[in-house]
């Protein structure tokens, strides 16, 4: 089969074009056959014996896989996606396992790997095809049927799992490509792009397309890397255009394929308000308890479709704190049916401060807060009064919080508040052993033991105090075992009752 070459982005037909096509996908083949990293979904092979009744054929296992590992790959690294194939794959071992999940639970096991479409699209995918009872489409025409798989992924699914003989293009294969043509065209324009799948397709070994296609992409994130690539260790160095052409010119090999200016982030500003919901009358026993948390659905379309946040508000653009509050007040009181001045008491609202989530193409900055209340009424009251077909949203106690899949924006906003409650309580212990010790001057505390702190309302902190300042030969004290105090600070360790964090908040 004749072979169009490609140098500079002009055509010329090569005569040892076919000796040179085979030579390039036996070295790439056998150099993936002795070089290639392990990672769980290539040990899943074809002729697995492992099948259930579910699942007959070891090739469908190997297409569900690979299915899950490409879409897990997209926009993630490797080392990301090895713990999260693990988790899904002993959760869902197969297709039919992964029809019968819900979208919460695919949500949950997606959380922290961002793009949250790619795993809804996986669970839709996986309920079309065991609706359809067909079992697993086996070419790039049927898999690109099921919606969320791509070209890509088709491609890959198709030729790995199924041996056919089609390509893949990612960027690792669009750099691989670019420089063993020297291709200077811009790698993002759409007849560029045709030409790398038509290179790509004529360079699959049609004998192991799967290995051929991994060779490639494996060639492009081990050894021809974006900025470094190692040329001497690359098996196909001697068809290399892009290394021909840096030996006898300026031209650096890195100047393949041509970088594209990025596309400005566009600056989104949102409030945040995290909302905790004492239970009114409700004693709270200890320190560490919480009320419950309000937690609102996205729209299913969308950037980050269908997923859970805290109550949250777009800005127009920067605002202060006033500006905030006013529209984090509009929200409750249109969503939730929540005046402020009115159906609650505000036990606490405190600026916590505010985080940048970065996104593809928005750079998202959210002001948190935190908005401790008790409803008149109780939570029965804010269930009665919601309309759950323009809202979807529940609430949640912190110890659920702690356990559910959120995404990493949402979870590093609870985090902060985490910190936030536990540097107020931190302070107000600091304010209560003061009293109790008589002390008056200077003192920093350096640690507090959580542990204690969680039995019975009794909690054990060990602070700093300079030698003689204070009145600290309370009977409460006792120097602390190997303290590592300095020459003029002596180390203590001081037994306290903690109040009712509520209490604190009066
Ligand atoms: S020789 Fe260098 S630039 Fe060319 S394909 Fe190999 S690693 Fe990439």
């Amino acid at each position: 089969m004749p072979m169009d070459d490609v140098v500079d982005g002009k055509k010329k037909k090569t005569t040892a074009a076919n000796h040179l096509h085979n030579q390039q996908e036996e070295t790439t083949t056998e150099w993936y056959d002795q070089n290639q990293r392990d990672l769980p979904w290539r040990r899943i092979n074809n002729s697995d014996e492992e099948n259930d009744d579910d699942d007959k054929d070891g090739s469908e296992r190997r297409a569900y896989a690979v299915w899950v590992s490409e879409v897990m790959l997209q926009q993630t690294r490797v080392q990301t996606v090895i713990a999260y194939f693990n988790r899904w794959m002993q959760k869902w071992p197969t297709i039919h396992h992964l029809a019968r999940a819900s979208l919460e639970e695919v949500n949950e096991m997606w959380a922290g790997l961002g793009y949250y479409r790619r795993g809804r699209y996986l669970l839709e995918g996986a309920k079309l095809i065991v609706e359809e009872g067909g079992g697993f489409p086996k070419t790039v025409h049927t898999l690109r049927k099921v919606r969320g798989i791509g070209d890509y992924t088709a491609g890959a699914i198709a030729s790995i799992a199924f041996k056919e003989a089609v390509p893949v293009v990612d960027g690792n294969v669009v750099r691989v490509i670019a420089r063993l043509k020297a291709i200077s065209a811009n790698p993002k324009d759409s007849a560029t792009i045709k030409n790398f799948w038509k290179l790509a397709g004529q360079l699959v070994d049609p004998c192991r397309p799967g290995d051929f296609n991994q060779a490639l992409m494996e060639l492009g994130a081990t050894i021809c890397t974006p900025l470094s690539p190692t040329c001497s260790a690359c098996p196909v160095s001697g068809q290399c255009h892009a290394l021909s052409v840096s030996r006898h010119s300026s031209v650096l090999v890195t100047d393949y394929p041509l970088k594209v200016v990025k596309a400005k982030q566009r600056h989104d500003y949102s409030a945040v308000s995290v909302v905790e919901i004492l239970q009114d009358n409700d004693v709270i026993a200890e320190p560490q308890s919480d009320g419950i948390f309000l937690l609102v659905k996205r729209p299913d379309e969308g950037l980050l479709g269908g997923l859970w946040e805290f109550p949250s508000v777009l800005l127009g653009g920067e605002a202060d704190l006033a500006t905030r509050r006013e529209a984090i007040d509009r929200f409750l009181n249109k969503s939730f049916d929540l005046d402020l001045k009115k159906s609650c008491s505000v036990v606490l609202r405190a600026d916590v401060g505010d985080y940048v989530h970065v996104f593809t193409h928005i750079r998202l900055k959210m002001y948190v807060e935190l908005l401790v209340l008790r409803l008149k009424g109780g939570m029965n009251a804010l269930h009665g009064k919601l309309n759950s077909k323009t809202m979807t949203w529940k609430s949640v106690d912190s110890e659920a919080l702690s356990n559910m899949g959120l995404t990493s924006g949402v979870r590093k906003v609870h985090t902060m508040i985490q910190k936030f409650k536990q540097e107020r309580r931190l302070h107000h212990l600091v304010g209560q052993v003061k009293i109790m010790q008589g002390l008056t001057t200077h003192f920093k505390m350096v640690f507090i033991s959580d542990n204690l702190s969680r039995r019975g309302g009794y909690g054990l902190i060990t602070f700093q105090v300079e030698k003689g300042s204070g009145k600290n030969t309370n009977s409460a004290t006792k120097p602390s075992p190997g303290s590592k105090a300095g020459k003029n600070l002596t180390e203590v360790l001081v037994f306290v009752k903690f109040v009712d964090l509520n209490d604190e908040w009066k």
